[in-house]
Parts: structure tokens; C-alpha cells; sequence
């Protein structure tokens, strides 16, 4: 059969106001939505559009159901947080594609992006990623925590700004104590940190602290953690609140 589409969409972080123009004309355009459910229930129903909502852990068999529904002839449309290439579904819809049967490597599949979390979270405070930066997620769900470890030394000692998804969850307690705990083998306490929650919707709320106390803020599955560097600085605003930001140049970091 034929005809079949899968687009894989970012929704951005949060009210529909992240979508993207692109990604609402998928969303109109999709026969079947698949996604993890408090994502799905982001979409407005619209009739005939079949929903299949699926638990956090699934990703596997929710990629392996898109892809065979859209290999059926539907117009399927996965959505994702933020955007799908980071820490979401494209990665796990091409890892289906490679293993799975030869037909799916010629389906129709494209890939919507969305304003992912560090983006959106960046923009509320200032410009925190305005020199070099990388991103990390803490979740040691598929990966060693003895690499995550090992990511951060490096990452803080060559002086890159630091994106921390998925500082905590239910399921991962000490993660994050544990992360600070190692950036301040490499980095000064006074290092600018920031917190976004929630960024994009009703309950968000962004602060800021240095990495002396970040282990006393609380962070949740919802938050966005943003380690600065040794030029990192705060802004402090009368009557408004700070900015942060990582200036343009810098110089060569010591060994
Ligand atoms: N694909 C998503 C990331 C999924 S991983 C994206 O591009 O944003 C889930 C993690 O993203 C969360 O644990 C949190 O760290 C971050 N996150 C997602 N939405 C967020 C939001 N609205 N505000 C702050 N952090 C968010």
C-alpha cells in the first residue's frame, strides 16, 4: 500500500503559541495522532482524527505503531515536546526505521522541528547561551551514569555552557544532587545558574542562583537546568527581573 506519511512534530515547550506554522499544518493534515499522552492532550481534537496516546517508557513500540500505521496508507502524525531531535521520538523513529522491515525505509517521513526547552528557557532570562554551549540530558534510563560523569567533567573544564535535561524524576532522585556535586570540582560557586520550569505555560516559573546552592532548588521533570561558565554573568535589574548571559568572547580556558 501506498500514499502513507509520517511527520514527526515538535510542538515547541509549551502553549500553542511554540507551534510552528509547519507544525500546525501537519497536525491538520494527520489521519492518526500517536505521542505520549500529557503531549497529545496539547492537541485540540478534530473529528475523524484517530488519538493513541502512550505512556513515557514506550517509546519503542509507539515509534513501531506510527510507522506501521503510516506503512497502512495513513497520514500519521507523531508529536513530541520541544523539538523531536532532542532527547525525543526522531531518534527512536530512525532507530525503528534501520531495524525494521525494508518498506519502512521508503515511507514518506519528515521531521517538523519545534523551539526545544533550552531555547525557550534561554529566552526568558537573557542570552545564558550566547557563547558555546552543549546539551545533557541526566537521565541515566539509556545510558551509564559513569558517562554522564564523564560528559560533565568534560563539559565544564573545556567551558562550555551547560543545558541539563531531565535534571530529576521520580525514578531518578539523586541525579542531580550528584551532577552539581561534580561541576563544582571544575567550576567556581558562584557560577550562574538557572532554573525554567515550566516554560511556555500557565505555571512557569524561571530564577535564578550560583552553583553553591543549585542543589537546594528544587527541580522536577519539568525543568530545564542551565550551568553557566566562569564568564557567565548576572545583570541585576531595579524594579526588574535579572538578566543572565554568557558574553560573546573568551579566552583560552586553563588546564
Ligand atoms: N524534546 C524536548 C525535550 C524532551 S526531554 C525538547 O526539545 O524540549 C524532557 C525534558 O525537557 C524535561 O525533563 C525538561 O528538562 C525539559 N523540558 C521540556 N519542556 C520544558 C518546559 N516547558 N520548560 C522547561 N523544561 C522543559
Amino acid at each position: 500500500m501506498s500514499g502513507g506519511r509520517l511527520a514527526v512534530v515538535g510542538l515547541g515547550p509549551g502553549d500553542l503559541r511554540y507551534l510552528t506554522p509547519e507544525a500546525e499544518t501537519a497536525l491538520a493534515a494527520a489521519d492518526a495522532l500517536y505521542g505520549y499522552g500529557p503531549y497529545l492532550d496539547r492537541v485540540a481534537p478534530r473529528a475523524g482524527q484517530r488519538r493513541y496516546p502512550s505512556d513515557n517508557r514506550e517509546e519503542v513500540a509507539r515509534a513501531a505503531a506510527a510507522l506501521g500505521d503510516a506503512a497502512q496508507g495513513a497520514s500519521v502524525a507523531m508529536v513530541c515536546g520541544g523539538d523531536p531531535g532532542v532527547f525525543a521520538m526522531a531518534a527512536a523513529i530512525c532507530e525503528q526505521i534501520e531495524q525494521g522491515p525494508a518498506s519502512w525505509r521508503t515511507l514518506d517521513v519528515v521531521f517538523i522541528p519545534g523551539i526545544t526547552a533550552m531555547l525557550a528557557v534561554a529566552a526568558k532570562i537573557g542570552a545564558p547561551l550566547g557563547h558555546d554551549f552543549c546539551a545533557l540530558s541526566l537521565s541515566d534510563n539509556l545510558k551509564p551514569w559513569s558517562l554522564i560523569e564523564r560528559r560533565l567533567d568534560a563539559a565544564a573544564s573545556a567551558g562550555f555552557v551547560i543545558a541539563l535535561y531531565n535534571p530529576v524524576s521520580r525514578a531518578r532522585p539523586w541525579q542531580f544532587g550528584n551532577a552539581v556535586e561534580r561541576l563544582r570540582r571544575h567550576l567556581p560557586e558562584t557560577t550562574p545558574v538557572v532554573f525554567g520550569r515550566a516554560v511556555g505555560r500557565p505555571d512557569e516559573h524561571v530564577s535564578v542562583t550560583r552553583l553553591g546552592e543549585a542543589d537546594a532548588t528544587p527541580a522536577d521533570m519539568a525543568t530545564l537546568v542551565i550551568v553557566g561558565t566562569r564568564q557567565t554573568r548576572i545583570i541585576q535589574r531595579p524594579g526588574r527581573s535579572p538578566f543572565v548571559y554568557t558574553p560573546r568572547a573568551a579566552a583560552e580556558v586553563s588546564a
